[in-house]
């Protein structure tokens, strides 16, 4: 290993930075937040970074670097723009025996400046040495998107709470195995997602009992999955999956997404096809109660979004009755999906002005749809689960007003590599989906806005 990592309590010292300019300005602002003094010693020094030299009560010295101006100095950054002098402060740095760090120059410094992931007092940095400052940065934004901004509320509970546990657990390993308690339960989830106050509730309790065993950890996340495409899940979806130890999904989950939970994790099919049900929602219901109560985080994958015709607000029912802890993420429904990865927009402002989804699913002796309020000038229609009415909506539509003429897609394994679009009009549509065969899921689109394919496709991999 090339570098020790350590952290540097610095609050209070002073920090040499020479050189004036924008790599001297971001340097002076990692060491500002740190709370070290600032000395600047630079011919010329642009005003934000006096401005932060003086709110460290340092100094600003406008002219060339001197060795002297080590003296007193606990750390040394190189910032200069030309390398000649970096190399005499590096020099002298070493002569010194003060650490140095030279901007992009690891060979000279005998110091590494991480990116940082700050999550106060939560501190993840990342060093790369010799492979480099776009790298180190790539690293940082990818880790930094899986930890929520409020992790630092979390890491700050164990200090805030210490004295009051060590007085009722006096043995560290103690503490350190009710800790491990804290963040297996579902205070941590609560924390993250705003509900910190029955969470400090839990944990008030908690530590007046000196004991974390009886903490809640069954939880249930209902999560939007998107509409397949597994890029298209949200960054809270991904992190709720990953960390639950049984994952619930039906048919349009593809496996891509399935794969992203945790290694150990089960999976329990719980789908659904046309006419086949292989678990009726109620038993659905009963299932999540059931691992929840025995303490499991519970992920309830879905297609698309769980509130938009995907029974989510049923499937919670039972959940919210037993008092169960629950989030409900949402994902991209279908129709947004579907259109964006066709190149057809839902609205534009030539076409249609507003958008509307409908399901195309009739339950036997089920209502019929209120096809004069669907024939609306400019609106998009997309109907879900319309593939097998297709010929009953088209005829409902074309008989009671709508043009026949009217422009139609049908998008079916939207966002996957194999989606498939078939464009024409809503006369024509069910003749020419007839002829071929369809793969669900599928949605029709209807309108305007249909008239715009392909001009922004954009959508295209090539089948393997
Ligand atoms: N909650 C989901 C919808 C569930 S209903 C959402 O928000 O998208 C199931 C219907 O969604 C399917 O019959 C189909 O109409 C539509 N659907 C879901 N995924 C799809 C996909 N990848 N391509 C086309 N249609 C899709």
């Amino acid at each position: 290993m090339e570098y020790l990592p350590v952290g540097w309590r610095i609050r209070g010292q002073w920090a040499l930075v020479t050189g004036g300019g924008e790599l001297a300005l971001s340097a002076a602002r990692r060491l500002h937040a740190a709370g070290a003094r600032l000395r600047v010693v630079a011919l010329s020094v642009n005003e934000e970074l006096a401005g932060l030299a003086a709110h460290t009560n340092g100094d600003v010295v406008r002219r060339k670097y001197r060795s002297t101006d080590l003296e007193g100095m606990v750390l040394a950054i190189g910032a200069e723009d030309d390398a000649a002098p970096n190399q005499t402060l590096a020099r002298d740095a070493e002569m010194a025996g003060c650490p140095v760090h030279v901007v992009d120059r690891p060979e000279l410094s005998s110091l590494d400046l991480p990116a940082i992931i700050d999550r106060d007092p939560l501190l993840i940095s990342v060093h790369t040495g010799e492979a480099g400052p776009v790298l180190r940065e790539w690293i940082r934004a990818q880790v930094q998107s899986w930890l929520p901004a409020r992790w630092g509320r979390v890491a700050r509970l164990p200090g805030e709470f210490h004295d009051r546990l060590a007085a009722k657990l006096p043995e560290r390993a103690a503490r350190q195995r009710f800790w491990r308690r804290v963040l297996d339960s579902s205070v941590v989830e609560q924390m993250l997602a705003g509900k910190e106050g029955s969470a400090r509730q839990q944990l008030e309790d908690a530590v007046a009992r000196a004991d974390a065993e009886n903490l809640a950890g069954g939880e249930v996340y209902l999560v939007g999955a998107g509409p397949g495409d597994p890029d298209l899940m949200t960054f809270r979806g991904l992190r709720l999956l990953q960390q639950a130890d049984i994952v619930l999904h039906d048919r349009l989950i593809p496996d891509e997404i399935l794969a992203f939970a945790r290694d150990g994790a089960e999976k329990v099919y719980v789908g659904k096809a046309r006419d086949k049900h292989s678990l009726p929602q109620d038993n659905i219901n009963d299932l999540l109660v059931h691992y929840a109560r025995q303490g499991f985080k519970v992920c309830r994958l879905k297609g698309g979004d769980p509130f938009i015709f995907g029974r989510g607000g049923e499937e919670l029912e039972k959940v919210a009755e037993a008092g169960i802890d629950f989030q409900v993420v949402p994902g991209i429904t279908a129709a947004s999906g579907c259109s964006t990865y066709a190149g057809i927009p839902l609205t534009h402002r030539d076409h249609a002005q507003s958008v509307r989804f409908v399901t195309g699913h009739r339950k036997k002796g089920g209502a019929e749809l209120d096809w004069a309020a669907l024939i609306q000038p400019a609106e998009t229609l997309v109907f879900y689960m319309g593939l097998v009415s297709l010929p009953d909506i088209a005829d409902g539509l074309i008989r009671n007003g709508m043009d026949a003429n009217t422009p139609a897609a049908l998008v079916s394994r939207g966002t996957l590599d194999s989606q498939e679009v078939v464009v024409g009009t809503i006369g024509e549509l069910p003749d020419q989906i007839a002829r071929r065969e369809i793969h669900a899921p599928t949605v029709i689109i209807i309108g305007g806005v249909v008239q715009l394919y392909p001009r922004y496709q954009w959508f295209q991999r090539d089948p393997d």
